[in-house]
């Protein structure tokens, strides 16, 4: 593992491949929907992905846009989608064209804007839903969502021939729902966990910036982050099946984020609760 190819992160069916640390570096891709969240400086395991989610115009999440989108049209990929808070579109443009210059290139991509709330297509049978963050400039998170069927209740109990009977008979047996498959915080204060596509995503990947006393909640808060000790109370009201930790500020070693996770997390959280990979 390392800085070009990312940290990869496994539950069950889903893998996450990324790389975050507070301030230096975030970005987080789900290969199965062929998308990824945020893009740091530019990291060489983002250039598959052809749709690129951004959350904020930090340096830390955004600033590689010129690097990524110049490797993908060297690499005559199809024009990248990135989509982005609106207030971040011209600024960008703008710095796409101060590239050109400099690179004496015409680049090729997309840039969109988002809006909570509405549904964009994303590979198959994702999409993604954009919902507000609360941080220190226009931001953004993000659900991905799949769509699913699965057969009626009513009908559970038919054996196979019985089904096969009623299919035949043009009974339609199965039900069609929107499975939240994985929400991506961004940055934000604690407030966004109090949207349901967050609170009912199977994996919640969330950022948790500090860590200790030494940093207290207000000063989290002042930065548009999230304390450690504003997440614990609320972990039993969250519906998700793995709860995901990025962000984490420099200052913090790998091992005393988990010997904190270790001494603080109630017995039933532990497991369900985990940091994505990072250097040690
Ligand atoms: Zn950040
Ligand atoms: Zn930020």
């Amino acid at each position: 593992m390392s800085l070009e190819k990312g940290f990869t992160f496994q539950h069950k069916d889903i893998k996450l491949v990324g790389y975050s640390i507070a301030g230096t570096t975030t970005s987080v891709a789900f290969p199965e929907a062929d998308v990824c969240f945020d893009v740091a400086q530019g990291l060489p395991f983002q250039i598959p992905y052809p749709t690129i989610l951004i959350t904020h115009g930090h340096m830390d999440h955004a600033s590689g846009l010129p690097y990524l989108i110049a490797m993908k049209n060297m690499q005559s990929q199809p024009i990248p989608n990135i989509y982005m808070p609106e207030p971040l579109m011209t600024p960008m443009n703008d710095i796409m064209k101060i590239w050109a210059k400099i690179d004496q290139h015409t680049y090729k991509f997309n840039f969109m804007k988002v809006e909570n709330g509405r549904d964009y297509p994303l590979k198959g049978s994702y999409f993604f839903r954009p919902f507000p963050t609360y941080h220190r400039v226009p931001s953004h998170g993000y659900t991905i969502y799949e769509k699913k069927k699965a057969l009626k209740a009513e009908y559970k109990s038919l054996s196979p021939v019985e089904l096969g009977n009623l299919r035949k008979q043009g009974v339609q047996l199965d039900e069609h729902f929107n499975e939240p498959v994985l929400s991506f915080s961004g940055d934000t204060k604690i407030e966004f966990l109090e949207h349901e596509q967050v609170r009912k995503s199977r994996i919640l990947v969330m950022e948790v910036t500090y860590w200790d006393q030494k940093k207290s909640v207000e000063n989290a808060r002042e930065w548009g982050h999230i304390h450690i000790d504003e997440l614990l109370p609320r972990l039993e009201s969250l519906k998700c099946e793995k709860i995901v930790l990025i962000h984490a500020s420099a200052r913090y070693t790998t091992k005393y984020l988990q010997e904190i996770l270790e001494a603080r997390l109630p017995e039933p959280q532990k497991g369900r609760v985990t940091l994505f990979p990072r250097p040690l």
